[in-house]
């Protein structure tokens, strides 16, 4: 196995990962987003979808369950060293690549301006999650509307400008070329942001946990995915991307 091409952008003045659900950002890119903001790097969130299917309980009430996630998404955000959380609302499991819906996410990254952008690959082949492929073309085309004045010019009022991000970084790559090398500081941080997330111990952090304790499971098999992008990087612990910067 080939190792990665590049390896730890210089941090980042600011970034902002875009996600379909409450928890993605967490998982692909969380000890890396918590590594940034130690070194001073603003970083927000934008969350696509309202994450009101994220339960196996059908007497659930979704509406409690949504104002449930977004507590538990800003909690997340903040102990990832976060200054915000854009919630878009989207009905979960229904996200499209729609004109309206990347005009909306075209809109906040002319509003936050980051130089690094983090979302899903819209190309990663066998992925059963429609949001979070919908969710990849939609960061995708939003930084290309984002850039042009012509994209969306009715957002172009009250100083607000068009804009370029100078890197955009794709997890759960289907073509990692880029590791960000990583310390057992952002790991605990990665591990606590995903544990605010409480809601979702069920269906998600604990799914499929084998007969021991399933909290120290789930930290395990966390560790043991940093641990093992970091020996594709040549480095204790670390997270894959496939990193764009050519087309920007
Ligand atoms: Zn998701």
């Amino acid at each position: 196995m080939t190792g990665p091409r590049t390896a730890d952008l210089p941090t980042p003045a600011s970034a902002l990962a875009v996600v379909a659900h409450p928890d993605d950002a967490e998982f692909q890119c969380g000890a890396t987003l918590a590594k940034w903001a130690r070194a001073g790097c603003v970083v927000h969130h934008l969350v696509l979808t309202d994450g009101s299917k994220g339960t196996w309980d059908p007497t659930v009430d979704q509406s409690d369950l949504v104002e449930r996630r977004k507590a538990e998404q800003r909690e997340a955000a903040t102990l990832l060293g976060g200054t915000g959380v854009v919630f878009l609302g989207h009905v979960d499991g229904e996200l499209e690549s729609d004109r309206l819906t990347r005009a909306r996410v075209c809109a906040v990254i002319r509003r936050l301006r980051p130089a690094v952008v983090l979302g899903h690959d819209p190309w990663k082949r066998y992925r059963l999650h429609p949001d979070h492929a919908a969710a990849g073309r939609l960061v995708v085309d939003g930084i290309v509307a984002a850039r042009d004045p012509f994209f969306h010019p009715e957002q172009l009022v009250d100083g607000v400008t068009v804009h370029r991000p100078d890197a955009l970084l794709l997890f759960e790559a289907d073509e990692a070329n880029h590791a960000e090398t990583l310390g057992e500081e952002d790991l605990a941080a990665q591990l606590a942001a995903l544990e605010a997330h409480e809601s979702q111990m069920e269906t998600t952090h604990f799914y499929r946990a084998g007969d021991g304790d399933p909290l120290e499971e789930f930290r395990r098999r966390q560790r043991e995915r940093l641990a093992g992008t970091g020996e594709w990087a040549g480095a204790p612990l670390a997270q894959a991307y496939h990193l764009i910067v050519d087309q920007l």
